[in-house]
């Protein structure tokens, strides 16, 4: 391990080498690549080709800038590689196994002995990253007039960067180093060994027992997966709720579902220390109220949030401010203190999501080469937990709301009401819908369905475009589908319109009419 916490041999590698990994590293870190020789200037240099780094790359050079992409591992970044990617790879699988295990509530013989064939599984994620690999390609960066350079990044001043001894001279430079997984100081932990998103989708063979640090959306997302392949999984939270951030009675849902996966989830408990006993992992745990316990694992995933990547980039240097924990500082036009140089995605962002990441490395491209103004506090952000339900947001919390001392209103339908959800079998879960009190304005919105993630966006678009949760009530939905618990949340709204004042003139005038 290096101070990146990182595993050295993985620069450039991914393991294990496989046809399809040898087909994602060609497509993304091809061994044979010659970096260019620099331009004598760069429009902009861009530090780091995850997400935010790709599309900013892309999107400058598409109108013609002069742009030289800087990447020391695999273009694709987290998101391809080590994220989301592989991840919805292996939620997929279990799912199948999920629904095989539910066969008989459909009427339906599950055949015998089914279940994961975890290489198996591991092989398909494999086979369809390195297919999806091709977008994010070096060849097809080159082609679009990218300068691609494979190696570490490091500014060599206010207006230059430095790589495999070569200076990139720039009017404009990206930061998109992007971030990596926080490593809790536990005694005992890095001497046992332990998995983080880097290590956890090379593995070939199922752990028995795979213990999860952190309840937050990768460890509950994978928590599940790995249930549902077969592992015995517990899951170890410092704080009362599963996945913090979210609405507590969508937290709720989801944690009835990993009950019933028969995950043994342990809330209000801190890791104290792991001792390794040959290839076992002793996992000593302390709940709050002082009680004592310890698990054993085969297999440690920590999923306890990330720290970006600030280190090596000499950002002192480049006169960019910066905080280790929660990386670049920049104004809400993505500048740093340096006003020729910007950041985007993890390295700088509370919302760390691939979508965040693109939307912001958009406003960079305008900002930084057209002196635009766009700022980032204006998006409307959603994001959604891949768990099954899953759990998609928009917009604000009602404490959020309340916090800012803005009076709401809240409209919810069970996904039990609605016919779709019903048929399928997938009942569980709601839409919520906050409005400024009074108003039908969607101030955010949270569903928790086998699909939120797909729902979602119907209230983003709404919001973005500036649309009500009457006008909703108002759009027609293809019967059945579950997106129509959406539409009757506009009706609920719609509802509330018909004050006792209003019953009376309708009364009066269907006497009238009559
Ligand atoms: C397991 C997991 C699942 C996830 N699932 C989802 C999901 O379902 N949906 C979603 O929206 N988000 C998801 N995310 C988050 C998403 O992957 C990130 O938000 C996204 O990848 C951020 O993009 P980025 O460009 O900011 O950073 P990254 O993707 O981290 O890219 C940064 C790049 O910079 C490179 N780099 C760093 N330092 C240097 C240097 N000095 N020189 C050159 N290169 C450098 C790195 O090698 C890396 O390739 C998931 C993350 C994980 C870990």
């Amino acid at each position: 391990m290096n101070e990146r916490q990182e595993p050295v041999h993985a620069m450039g590698r991914v393991l294990p080498e496989d046809r399809y990994n040898e087909e994602l590293v060609a497509n993304v870190h091809p061994p044979d690549w010659r970096n260019p020789e620099p331009a004598e200037g760069y429009h902009l240099v861009v530090l780091g080709a995850g997400t935010a780094g790709l599309v900013t790359a892309a999107g400058a050079a598409g109108i013609g800038a002069k742009v030289a992409l800087v990447e020391r591992h695999l273009l694709g970044g987290d998101c391809l590689n080590v994220g989301c990617v592989p991840s919805k790879c292996l939620i997929r699988s279990s799912r199948v196994v999920f629904d095989i295990r539910e066969a008989d509530r459909y009427g339906v013989n599950a055949p015998a002995g089914y279940g994961a064939d975890f290489p198996g599984v591991m092989e398909r994620m494999r086979r369809l990253r390195a297919r999806i690999s091709g977008h994010d390609s070096v060849r097809r960066f080159s082609s679009l007039g990218v300068d691609v350079f494979l190696g570490e990044a490091r500014f060599a001043g206010p207006d230059a960067v430095e790589v495999g001894g070569k200076r990139l001279r720039f009017s404009k430079a990206v930061i998109a180093t992007g971030a990596r997984a926080a490593v809790p100081p536990v005694e005992g932990l890095r001497e046992a060994g332990f998995h983080t998103n880097e290590s956890v989708f090379s593995l070939t063979e199922l752990p028995r027992r795979f213990l999860v640090f952190g309840a937050g959306p990768i460890g509950c997302e994978m928590a599940q997966a790995f249930r549902r392949f077969g592992s015995e999984v517990t899951i170890i939270e410092r704080a009362p709720q599963f996945l913090t951030r979210e609405d507590p009675d969508a937290a709720a849902i989801v944690s009835g579902a990993f009950l019933r996966d028969g995950i043994d989830v342990r809330l209000n408990t801190v890791v104290t220390g792991v001792t390794a006993a040959g290839t076992e992992k002793r996992v000593h745990l302390r709940r709050a109220d002082g009680f004592e316990d310890g698990i054993v694992a085969d297999e440690i995933l920590i999923g306890a949030g990330r720290v970006p990547n600030v280190e090596g980039l000499n950002l002192e240097g480049a006169g960019v401010a910066y905080d280790p924990r929660k990386g670049v500082e920049v104004d809400d036009f993505l500048r740093t203190a340096n006003p020729r140089i910007y950041a985007a995605g993890d390295v700088c962002q509370a919302h760390k999501f691939t979508h965040t990441a693109d939307a912001a490395a958009r406003i960079v491209i305008q900002n930084a080469l057209f002196r635009g103004r766009k700022r980032y506090s204006a998006l409307t952000i959603p994001w959604c937990t891949y768990t099954d339900p899953e759990i998609a947001h928009v917009g604000m919390y009602e404490r959020d709301a309340l916090e800012r001392g803005i009076p709401v209103d809240t409209f919810v339908r069970e996904m039990k009401e609605v016919d779709r959800a019903v048929a399928d079998g997938e009942e569980e879960g709601f839409v919520k819908v906050h409005v400024r009190k009074g108003t039908d304005k969607i101030l955010g919105a949270t569903i928790v369905a086998r699909h939120a993630g797909e729902m979602i966006n119907e209230i983003s678009l709404a919001m973005v475009g500036g649309i009500g949760l009457g006008a909703l009530g108002g759009v027609i939905h293809p019967y059945p589908t579950q997106a129509e618990a959406i539409k009757q949340v506009g009706d609920l709204y719609n509802r509330t319109r018909l004050t006792p004042f209003v019953r009376k003139l309708l009364a009066w005038w269907l006497k009238w009419a009559a």
